[in-house]
């Protein structure tokens, strides 16, 4: 999957302005993917601006929660950096949110030391959701097309805390293949209909690997023995789906597994654990 960091540079710099006014950055990733949907850059920003980040793995609603319990334990390490685990979809995670902020900056949140924040992370993560969730009002645009999201804003919540300049949008950096397959399967960078099968047959070789049960009983039919192309054909042959002509409609197939993952009725899935990257990594390198 290639893709053009076109706003890159823009994105970095206006993050980098922001943050002298910022005092707790909250960067979002999805918690079913927490590396691939990161974009190095806000780290590396918030410890040159030395400011603390509060990293959420949004969508744990739908994640697996043994893979997001180890993503925690992963990132509790990071100096300055406090991570959790939370649905902006859920009126109680949400409600903690500030509290967790104002932990890391406890110098601030008060009327003349307001606590700043500011949201980031790449397309469709969750970032107008949770603005809208903390003002209590639709101040931004949801919508599960990538980079619906536009102006930026500053936004008091109360007299004590604001969002500054938010959400800081940024692009995933897609250092591996997978990466991009990833994001592509969450629904992070676009696709075209060229490769919305290549994205499902590469989520359903994964979900194979590690999910067969609960591909199986979405599905039911016996998964065994099959492949990612082999899953999306059986799927559109037992919804007899077929083009003009009478072959499989594989791309019908393809987009409604996808739907299926991105919704979450196919169960709890995650797409990477910390082992699964060292893993991947490791194989990366030694192909070079
Ligand atoms: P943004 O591009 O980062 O601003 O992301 P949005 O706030 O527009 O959210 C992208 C999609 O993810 C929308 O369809 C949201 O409804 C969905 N979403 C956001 N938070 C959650 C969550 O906690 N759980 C689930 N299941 N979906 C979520």
């Amino acid at each position: 999957i290639q893709w053009f960091p076109g706003h890159m540079n823009s994105a970095r710099k206006k993050a980098a302005e922001n943050m002298e006014f910022t005092d707790v950055v909250i960067e979002v990733v999805d918690a079913r993917l927490p590396a691939a949907s990161s974009n190095p850059m806000i780290e590396e920003l918030r410890k040159f601006r030395q400011r603390p980040c509060l990293k959420l793995l949004n969508k744990a609603d739908i994640a697996d929660p043994k893979a997001t319990q180890a993503w925690i334990e992963h990132f509790a390490g990071t100096p300055g950096m406090k991570a959790m685990a939370v649905s902006f979809k859920k009126a109680s995670d949400v409600a903690k949110i500030v509290g967790w902020c104002r932990q890391l900056a406890p110098h601030r949140g008060s009327p003349d030391k307001q606590l700043r924040m500011m949201i980031m992370g790449i397309p469709n993560c969750g970032k107008s959701t949770l603005m809208n969730a903390l003002m209590k009002r639709k101040v931004a645009a949801v919508g599960d097309e990538p980079a619906v999201t536009k102006s930026a804003q500053r936004l008091e919540i109360n007299s004590s805390t604001v969002l500054i300049d938010t959400p800081g949008l940024m692009w995933p950096k897609i250092e591996f293949p997978s990466d991009g397959y990833m994001l592509a399967a969450s629904h992070a960078i676009g696709t075209n209909a060229v490769i919305d099968d290549e994205v499902a047959f590469f989520l359903g070789n994964l979900l194979l690997e590690r999910y067969a049960g609960l591909v199986a009983q979405r599905y039911g039919f016996d998964v065994s023995g099959l492949d990612g192309v082999g899953l999306i054909e059986r799927i559109a042959t037992r919804r007899a789906w077929r083009v003009k002509g009478g072959e499989l409609d594989i791309e019908k197939a393809a987009l409604a597994f996808l739907k299926d993952y991105r919704t979450g009725v196919i169960g709890r899935i995650s797409l990477e654990t910390p082992a699964s990257r060292a893993q991947m990594i490791e194989i990366a390198r030694a192909t070079v």
